[in-house]
């Protein structure tokens, strides 16, 4: 009988094609080449590492099987992985023998080093079987470089943006981590470094995805046991964009399975862009090995807008939407919102829906009162821990002073006006204000409140506390 590897794999396939689901079939055994035919012994050539521990894990006995079928009992397979970069080529190939004498599922471990003629770069996509695989970047073309306004407060990381779009995986800026505040344009800056890949490489495979929605994703494919496909689906991506990262922190499960995507994209000269609201250092329950993988290329800072690029986003904003606004309103706007751009925005966009619903003339009245609102609404509910601080600030104490068991009456009232503002200034129980505050009970906590009620109205004095500290905390 003359075999050729081509001869036994065709045959090994038909078997396999009738024992699983079409779907796997396509996605795990059409991308194979048979290569090498040396006696008992049949070389397939697998896309990738991952793919071969795939097999190896799920398909080993239905392999033995369709092998021993065609080569008899002595049948062995070797893999041959294609390496898709340099990076592992001071790596010893992995061959994988299972034989008929040995446990198929436990299969010896041979590593023989890589012929170099055989590495070769290989993207995922020409492999036949997932050829049609089309991924929807997820891009916004909106979120263009164009529409982001350049200033001193982004400039670092918009240039190296640009660098990455440029050159995707090929500069020393992988990962691109982009942290900054709300609002500051972390989400549009990662859609434009998108944008401008696809569409100076058209042919690259670009994701945009949230961390939450990438969480979601990993929970319903732990739950559907198709975790594996899963993480296959994202080793096959060029350009990776996972939007704020935060979003992962105690979540060691996505943590884990993200480290080995990381690990893989990044092995094979992909691009990974991450971003944050915080700079790695800050960054908490984040496992200490993704941590180190993200300090690896760049971490590059969004500041809040200088005035002069705020009236630049302002205008190129009013610019886009066709609409003309006196220059003194702009600058009115631009002066009073100062931290966040997407309140800039929202300033503006309202503007336009009043002055057109009811319209009126853009006035500076109007901006005012709309200013007012945004800045009213948006501002931060203060923690505990700030009151804390700022309540023994004023009194010149320390917070341990201020927690303490003391009876001392000015200590008590810090403490009093404390749990006071607590109660007012956030959404806390009162059972959680009493832990945060010397760990008092809920009644106690209740106490200061009504103390503090009574005593700004019978005390002149304990008012000025009260009205100082209502601004102090409230700016
Ligand atoms: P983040 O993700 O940091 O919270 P976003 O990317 O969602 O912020 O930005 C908020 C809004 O501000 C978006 O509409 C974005 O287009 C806009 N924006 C932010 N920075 C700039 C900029 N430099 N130029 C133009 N628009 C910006
Ligand atoms: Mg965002």
């Amino acid at each position: 009988m003359n075999f050729t590897a081509e001869s036994v794999w065709t045959d090994c396939l038909s078997f396999i094609k009738d024992n699983i689901k079409p779907q796997a079939y396509k996605t795990w055994f059409e991308p194979i080449k048979p290569v090498k035919l040396s006696g008992e012994a049949l070389t397939i050539q697998v896309p990738s590492k991952f793919f071969y521990e795939w097999l190896e894990e799920h398909y080993i006995k239905l392999l033995r099987v369709a092998l021993v079928r065609q080569l008899g009992n002595e049948a062995k397979l070797i893999y041959d992985v294609k390496m898709e970069n340099n990076y592992s080529s001071n790596r010893p190939q992995i061959v994988k023998i299972p034989s008929s004498n040995r446990d198929p599922l436990k299969p010896q471990r041979l590593t023989v080093p890589l012929e170099s003629g055989k590495r070769e770069l290989r993207n995922p996509f020409i492999i036949p079987g997932l050829q049609k695989v089309k991924i929807e970047s997820q891009l916004n073309a909106n979120y263009s470089f164009a529409n982001f306004i350049e200033g001193d407060s982004n400039r670092l990381a918009r240039s190296a943006g640009m660098a990455v779009a440029n050159k995707p995986g090929g500069t020393s800026f992988n990962p691109l981590l982009i942290y900054g505040g709300v609002g500051l344009g972390k989400t549009h800056l990662s859609h434009s470094i998108g944008v401008d890949i696809k569409d100076k490489y058209p042919d690259k495979t670009v994701l945009y995805i949230s961390s939450e929605k990438f969480t979601q994703q990993f929970i319903d494919s732990v739950k559907s046991n198709t975790r594996n496909d899963f993480i296959h689906f994202y080793q096959m991506i060029d350009v990776l964009i996972i939007d704020d990262v935060q979003f992962l922190s105690g979540k060691a499960g996505t943590q884990d399975v993200f480290f080995h995507i990381f690990n893989h994209l990044h092995q094979n000269g992909k691009q990974v862009i991450l971003t944050s609201d915080k700079a790695p250092v800050d960054m908490q329950d984040i496992e200490q090995r993704l941590l180190s993988r993200f300090k690896w290329g760049l971490s590059a800072e969004l500041q809040a807008p200088d005035y002069e690029t705020r009236i630049a986003i302002l205008q190129n904003k009013l610019y886009r939407d066709g609409v003309e606004m006196p220059e003194d309103i702009v600058e009115y706007i631009a002066k009073n919102i100062k931290s966040n751009v997407r309140e800039l925005e929202g300033v503006l966009i309202s503007m336009i829906a009043q002055a057109s619903f009811n319209r009126k003339e853009f006035s500076i009245d109007l901006a005012k009162q709309i200013v007012d609102k945004f800045v009213k609404n948006t501002k931060k509910e203060v923690s505990i821990d700030y009151i804390q601080k700022e309540v023994s600030k004023y009194f010149d104490m320390d917070v341990a002073t201020l927690q303490s068991k003391t009876r001392k009456r000015h200590i008590v009232q810090a403490r009093q006006l404390a749990m006071y503002f607590a109660k007012r200034l956030t959404k806390t129980s009162l059972a959680s204000i009493g832990n945060q505050i010397g760990q008092r009970d809920h009644a106690t906590v209740l106490h200061a409140c009504k103390t503090v009620d009574n005593l700004t109205e019978t005390d002149k004095q304990f008012r000025k506390y009260v009205d100082d500290l209502t601004k102090k905390l409230t700016f």
